[in-house]
């Protein structure tokens, strides 16, 4: 059994971005037909249908503010709904945590690689319609290694995934809200182990939650770490790369890149973004930048975010994953495995590497770090980075392995347009949180129902303001 047949939380992140443009868009639409990218039938709320007149010309209906997944979708559902929308990206590329790097040589996914749960998942619809390539994954096809480079046997690793489920079984007594860590260590204070079974639990626990979450049980709420909703069905990823969803869907939208949002002053008469390449101004705007980006306050508002909204964005954290990409001349490794674990000295050094012979049928490595080590390793030059990486592959598979062809290393806690890989939920903070980020400013009008995609591991959101005659305004956001 593999270490993430633990994991409870497999909803995809980007289905859950369209899941709020689900359920935001119909109203903003003044004459809503059916989304392209719903499920279900959608309500429309009564609006005011005059707004008062603007002091500056407006560029266009609606602004849509970041071009990753949430943006495009947003952007083409407006426009299929006769908008006019203008698209505003800081990068130069669209996609933003959906990233398909060629430097290599070959598509290669620094950002999101997977749909967890392909079932009734939106991007395995976008997936279908834009005729994408996806291959299956297995995470039980997996092995592990000690850190001395002896094979541990399932039996051993069975042992600790056991020990982890009853510690795990126990803390959940506890009557007040702490961190994951605090409660491990309550339970572990009234057990007897050993040198050796620590350090496996470590490694499990390592799994469990940097790795799946980018956040250490230390920075985790007991109570409400898991608020993942689960698509069921295959784990799968795109051999070509995820950007071939991202440009299926930003196909012939208005897209300004390389234009920085400073500022968005929002009020009766419409809204009003201030940019690095000028300022544009429209009936209405949606935010989608990501939550590490708004706790940094990298982007102003004005009149600022209220305070119940502002403290749901200050209370939950931001995490990290990184991946390294070696490409190599040839395969030396575990052929035939697709998930190669390293029960280090150092937990959560080099642990977790996946092999992409399965899925592309190249000699490619990809190893994760999250949380913590996450952080850490962008303190790291990128030769440091490559020579940890390769003493590690050493100690498996010997000192005549060759030197890597090339590599891509990812930095995503330093990344100023996201400031980390996805959301989490920090002790004291709570789903309730991600509620007060759909939660409207004003109820100016009602929007039917509530998301109906559950909130993912993978917290993307989005802010949503909607500026009208009659000084209604609308900011919402949500996973
Ligand atoms: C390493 C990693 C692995 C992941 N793995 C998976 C996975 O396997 N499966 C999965 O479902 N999800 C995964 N995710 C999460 C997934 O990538 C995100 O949830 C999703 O891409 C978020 O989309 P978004 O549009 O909401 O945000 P983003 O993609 O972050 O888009 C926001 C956009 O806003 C732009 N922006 C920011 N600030 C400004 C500004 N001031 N002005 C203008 N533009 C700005 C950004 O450049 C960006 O393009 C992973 C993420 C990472 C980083």
């Amino acid at each position: 059994m593999s270490r993430r047949d633990f994991s409870i939380g497999k909803a995809s992140a980007i289905a859950i971005s369209c899941g709020v443009i689900e359920d935001v868009l119909p109203a903003l639409s003044a004459t809503p037909r059916q989304p392209i990218l719903t499920d279900g039938p959608t309500e429309v709320a009564q609006v005011s249908s005059s707004p008062t007149a603007d002091i500056r010309p407006r560029e266009a209906d609606a602004l849509v503010l970041g071009a990753g997944i949430a943006g495009l979708a947003a952007a083409r559902t407006l426009v299929d709904q006769s908008l006019s929308v203008i698209l505003l990206e800081a990068r130069d590329r669209i996609g933003g945590r959906l990233w398909t790097d060629t430097l290599l040589g070959l598509p290669l996914d620094l950002g999101a690689s997977w749909i967890h749960g392909i079932k009734r998942n939106l991007i395995t619809k976008l997936a279908d319609q834009f005729g994408v390539e996806t291959v299956a994954t297995d995470y039980d096809n997996c092995i592990v290694y000690n850190f001395d480079g002896r094979k541990i046997s399932d039996k051993e690793y069975i042992a600790a995934e056991s020990l982890f489920e009853s510690i795990y079984a126990l803390h959940e007594q506890e009557e007040i809200d702490m961190s994951l860590q605090q409660a491990f260590d309550r339970v572990l204070k009234n057990r007897t182990l050993s040198d050796d079974q620590l350090h496996k639990l470590q490694f499990v626990i390592e799994g469990e939650y940097a790795l799946e979450l980018g956040a250490d049980p230390d920075h985790l709420s007991l109570w409400e770490w898991d608020q993942d909703g689960e698509f069921s069905g295959l784990d799968v990823v795109f051999p070509k790369g995820y950007n071939q969803i991202t440009d299926g869907l930003a196909n012939g939208l208005d897209t300004r890149l390389a234009t920085k949002v400073e500022l968005i002053s929002y009020g009766a008469n419409g809204v009003a973004v201030e940019t690095s390449s000028g300022s544009f101004v429209a009936d209405k705007a949606i935010v989608t930048f990501p939550l590490g980006v708004l706790k940094q306050a990298a982007v102003k508002f004005d009149p600022p975010l209220p305070a119940w909204k502002q403290s749901a964005i200050d209370r939950l954290d931001m995490g990290v994953l990184n991946k390294v990409y070696l490409k190599f001349p040839n395969v030396f490794w575990d052929e035939t495995f697709e998930e190669i674990s390293y029960m280090g000295e150092r937990t959560g050094e080099w642990c977790d590497w996946l092999n992409f012979m399965p899925y592309i049928n190249e000699p490619v490595l990809m190893a994760f770090h999250g949380g913590t080590k996450g952080f850490t390793i962008e303190e790291l030059s990128d030769a440091e980075i490559i020579a940890g990486a390769m003493k590690i592959l050493r100690v498996i598979y010997g000192d005549g392995i060759p030197e890597p062809d090339g590599f891509l290393i990812t930095r995503w806690g330093k990344d100023p347009l996201a400031f980390g890989s996805y959301s989490y939920i920090p002790p004291f903070a709570s789903g309730d949180d991600y509620d007060a980020l759909f939660k409207p400013v004003e109820m100016f009008y009602i929007l039917p129902g509530r998301p109906q995609a559950a909130i993912s591991r993978y917290r993307a959101w989005s802010i949503f303001i909607r500026c009208r005659g009659g000084g209604g305004d609308r900011v919402s956001g949500g996973e």
